[in-house]
């Protein structure tokens, strides 16, 4: 990817944490904000040689990046991701919320484990970044959260009982952290994915699901991305808060 043109760049001078930044969505994201001229913390669990490829490609942009490993379920990980962040570039303007993991089984055969792991990344996760973010964002009377939700939030999903539950609560989340920090210039949206090709959704059977997609076909991770750079983008979404966008191909309507 390049960098567009200093016109494009809607996003100079900004900064950017993307959780979860070192593939898929969160991958093409990070990359994208480069691209409008962010600089971007890419955070990681375990892939580090894949966030390092990352902050690399921003580095042959001509951007600024750094890998940040954490776990973005734990409270001192995310208040370290957060630190290193403000001391690398010394503000934060747009966190997305993008680290999410699936244990899917059916309900009767959901251990609490599986509950319990999906939504201690999925939505604590969330919670916990935001939290963080936002005493920096309401010094700045600016920012801007995206956070990622999915179509199973709306819609329910045989066997992911444990993920819709805590996409459903990312999306009652947006809207009332929306209302609280409105006040103080920080919009607070979801992005709700359908079925997108990432490492997440390798092991789908295509054929079964493509019948409900209006589009015909799986959504590729940059057209995500560039829901969630609109998002970030000033003055184009700024007057936009507390709402769910879905990058379904149709499915949700
Ligand atoms: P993916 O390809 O599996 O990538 C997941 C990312 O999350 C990786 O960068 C991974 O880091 C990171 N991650 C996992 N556990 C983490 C933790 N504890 N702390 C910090 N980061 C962690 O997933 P994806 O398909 O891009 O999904 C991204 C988001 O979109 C998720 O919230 C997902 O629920 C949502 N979504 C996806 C789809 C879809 O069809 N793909 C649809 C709807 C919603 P490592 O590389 O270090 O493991």
């Amino acid at each position: 990817m390049e960098a567009l043109p200093e016109s494009q760049q809607h996003l100079k001078d900004k900064v950017a944490i993307v959780t979860g930044g070192s593939r898929g969505i969160g991958r093409a994201t990070a990359l994208a904000l480069a691209a409008s001229g962010a600089s971007v913390a890419v955070n990681y669990a375990s892939s580090s040689g894949a966030a390092d490829e990352v902050v690399a490609a921003i580095e042959a942009m001509g951007g600024k990046a750094i890998a940040v490993k954490a776990d973005v379920s734990q409270e001192d990980e995310v208040e370290a991701l957060v630190k290193a962040t403000k001391t690398e570039f010394g503000r934060i303007d747009v966190l997305v919320n993008n680290a999410g993991i699936t244990r899917d089984t059916l309900l009767l055969r959901m251990k609490l484990t599986d509950w319990q792991a999906v939504i201690d990344l999925n939505l604590t996760g969330v919670f916990l970044c935001t939290r963080a973010v936002s005493k920096i964002m309401l010094k700045q009377k600016s920012g801007r959260i995206i956070n990622i939700a999915s179509v199973a939030g709306q819609m329910g999903n045989p066997g992911q009982a444990n993920y819709s539950a805590a996409k459903a609560g990312v999306i009652g989340f947006t809207k009332t952290v929306a209302k609280e920090l409105a006040p103080r210039g920080v919009t607070v949206n979801a992005v709700a994915p359908g079925f997108i090709t990432t490492d997440m959704t390798s092991d789908l059977e295509a054929e079964g699901i493509l019948q409900f997609i209006p589009l015909g076909r799986y959504g590729e991770a940059d057209e995500v991305a560039g829901m969630i750079r609109f998002l970030a983008a000033d003055p184009a979404a700024a007057y936009i808060t507390g709402q769910t966008f879905n990058v379904d191909g149709g499915m949700v309507m």
